[in-house]
């Protein structure tokens, strides 16, 4: 049983502080939703936890298995089994899909070998073509694809811990199906690469719809709003966000979600 543990989770950007006190348990199995309108620190979140560089830590603790996340540099983070699916994947010239994944397997110690084998079966389960995996990292993919293909690592690399940024934006209804599936049974008990039975991964979904969580059920949802959790419950929590909107949850602080951002403010016409 694997344990990740956000705790009075304080973080910023330059002397902007965007969470304001964060704390989310997730088990092994379990599938947590994390769910706020634009702006809300979504994404910073799932940053700070995968060690994105550009935020500033201010407070708080991430531990996995009690184990302090945030000393850790990020590739660390990864070989401890955090996992990050990304809202908007990077596309890497020149480095094509199986070698990246060949590259991930050597770090964790593995041989490539049976990747191949592996690889075309997951895609098959997942929708993806297989001549993307012959194709570089994420260029000229479409929206659908990209997300496949982060679907796709999730899959073959089999992370103890998974944060799915926004895994629903730019999906069709059957990518999102598709994806949100094979996470969903990822969850389960399964065998790792060694073929040996371990716990299901746990899940933290990001997203500002409900409609992921319709195929990819959560045990517990996380409201956040202008940086804190504003109200917590289960599943059916995500379909009073649907009906009331997230001004219902914090009328003051949805409004800030239109304010400029430091970086919008930059590029403002004077006065
Ligand atoms: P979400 O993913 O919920 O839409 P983000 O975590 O991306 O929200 O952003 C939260 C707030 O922090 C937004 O107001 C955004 O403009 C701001 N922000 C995020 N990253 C930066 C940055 N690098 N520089 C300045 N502002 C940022
Ligand atoms: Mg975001």
């Amino acid at each position: 049983m694997t344990t990740l543990e956000i705790r009075g989770l304080r973080a910023g950007v330059y002397n902007r502080e965007i969470l304001t006190g964060i704390d989310i348990i997730v088990k092994s199995g379990e599938v947590h939703a994390v769910m706020g309108p634009n702006g809300a620190g979504k994404s910073t979140l799932s940053g700070v936890i995968m060690g994105k560089p550009g935020y500033d830590v201010l407070g708080g603790t991430i531990t996995l298995d009690g184990t302090d996340v945030l000393a850790m540099s990020t590739p660390e983070r990864a070989l401890a089994g955090l996992h990050l699916v990304m809202q908007y994947p990077t596309e890497v010239p020149g480095v094509r899909v199986l070698d990246a994944l060949a590259e991930a397997f050597a770090a964790r110690g593995r041989s490539a070998e049976g990747l191949d084998v592996l690889l075309r079966e997951e895609a098959a389960s997942i929708g993806l073509e297989e001549r993307f995996l012959e194709r570089a990292l994420n260029v000229d993919f479409s929206g659908g694809e990209k997300k496949r293909n982060e679907t796709l690592q999730l899959a073959v690399l089999r992370p103890r811990m998974a944060i799915l940024d926004e895994l629903d934006s730019g999906l069709d209804i059957d990518a999102l199906r598709d994806c949100s599936r094979r996470v969903e049974a990822l969850t389960e008990p399964h065998e790792d690469l060694d073929g040996n039975l371990v716990d299901g991964v746990g899940v933290l979904a990001i997203t500002h719809y409900s409609r992921l969580l319709k195929e990819l059920r959560p045990d517990v949802v996380h409201v956040l709003v202008g940086g804190r959790i504003v109200a917590e419950g289960g599943p059916e929590l995500a379909d009073t966000v649907e009906s009331d909107g997230y001004a219902a949850f914090a009328p003051e602080v949805v409004e800030r979600e239109d304010a400029p951002s430091t970086l919008d403010d930059l590029f403002a016409p004077p006065g």
